[in-house]
């Protein structure tokens, strides 16, 4: 055997050592602005909404305030998460306009924004697009039997609605992060009829990075107070999400909506990813994110690795703008090129 051949096969065998023992799972180091809770959807399960009218706009100056506190913590992503002003409403272009300013002035601030902002023309999410290194929007439930009961008052959760805003992020490559709300009264068929739209979707365009399997979790401020989506129901749709959608979507779960006994068996069960992890989950706050060097404990306890990683998956960088790219390699070269 030559010299170089001795190489490659100590090499190889490392490698092989190293994928046999380290488990790794990743999170995003994240912080939430929301431009405001304002929202014409009334879905019967949120802790989120205020009336229209009834939420004042984050400004640009308060943001600034915000954001220039976290410069040097460790944040990376800026998560642009915010209610939907009506499309028909003559606030609409002066609310996409804020949010465009709002991803500007996260990565003015050396900051990589994604934004999730309900259903958007293809004109909008193109406009945002150019400031955003990923986007994203839940696909929830594709079955209309909900259209009935809890999106009753919701007509930004139309099933097709929602699976023409992946097309949409398709057809623009935009690296998209999208997924499922379990538990809301859907059977488990209709939760392999969303994961195959997903699927499908992802196969004709390449461009979903990761699919969030959400359980329900009832929170204090809604109407519905349906029953919380238990860990053996998720853990059992862990494994049917993994053989359903493609081997290169990552599986994301919550971990303040898990309870911690269950983490590793949704890890083992193929989940990969814990998600934005930060201060406050907007969209359950009765449910406190763990801090990220207790996750990294517990991980480590069951043999696995718990990495940071950026809001957009290296495969997609490509897909960036000059700019944006020089942003997200610039954070890569700071977290070692992982992620
Ligand atoms: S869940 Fe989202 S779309 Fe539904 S009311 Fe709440 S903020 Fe609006």
């Amino acid at each position: 055997m030559s010299f170089n051949e001795s190489c490659i096969q100590g090499a190889v065998s490392q490698a092989q050592h190293l994928n046999m023992s380290t488990r790794v799972a990743t999170y995003s180091p994240a912080y939430t602005l929301v431009p405001t809770y304002e929202c014409f959807n009334r879905c019967s399960y949120c802790n989120f909404r205020a009336d229209p009218g009834k939420s004042p706009w984050l400004t640009l100056a308060e943001a600034e305030v915000q954001l220039r506190s976290l410069q040097n913590q460790g944040i990376i992503e800026i998560l642009i998460l915010s209610g939907e002003v009506h499309p028909q409403s003559d606030r609409r272009s002066s609310w996409l306009q804020h949010i465009y300013a709002l991803c500007e002035l996260a990565l003015s601030l050396g900051f990589l924004p994604h934004t999730n902002a309900g259903p958007l023309s293809f004109d909008e999410m193109a406009r945002l697009k150019t400031v955003n290194v990923s986007m994203g929007l839940m696909v929830e439930q594709i079955t209309p039997n909900l259209l009935q009961t809890v999106h009753r008052h919701a007509p930004g959760k139309q099933p097709a609605l929602r699976l023409q805003q992946l097309e949409q992020a398709g057809e623009l490559c935009i690296p998209f992060t999208t997924g499922l709300l379990l538990g809301l009264g859907e059977t488990e068929v209709d939760r392999c009829d969303t994961l195959e739209a997903i699927a499908q979707l992802h196969q004709r365009w390449g461009h979903i990075q990761e699919v969030i399997l959400q359980p329900y979790s009832p929170g204090q401020t809604e109407a519905w107070l349906g029953a919380a989506f238990s860990p053996k129901q998720l853990l059992d749709t862990i494994t049917i999400a993994r053989r359903i959608l493609p081997a290169d979507i990552a599986l994301q779960i919550p971990p303040n909506l898990v309870p911690q006994s269950q983490l590793i068996a949704c890890l083992e069960a193929g989940a990969s990813d814990l998600g934005g992890i930060g201060l406050r989950d907007e969209v359950n706050p009765d449910y406190l994110h763990p801090i990220d060097a207790e996750l990294a404990k517990l991980l480590t306890a069951a043999d696995w690795k718990l990495m940071p990683r950026l809001p957009i998956y290296p495969q997609y960088d490509h897909w960036l703008s000059t700019d944006l790219r020089s942003a997200v390699e610039n954070w890569r070269g700071k977290i070692g090129g992982r992620g």
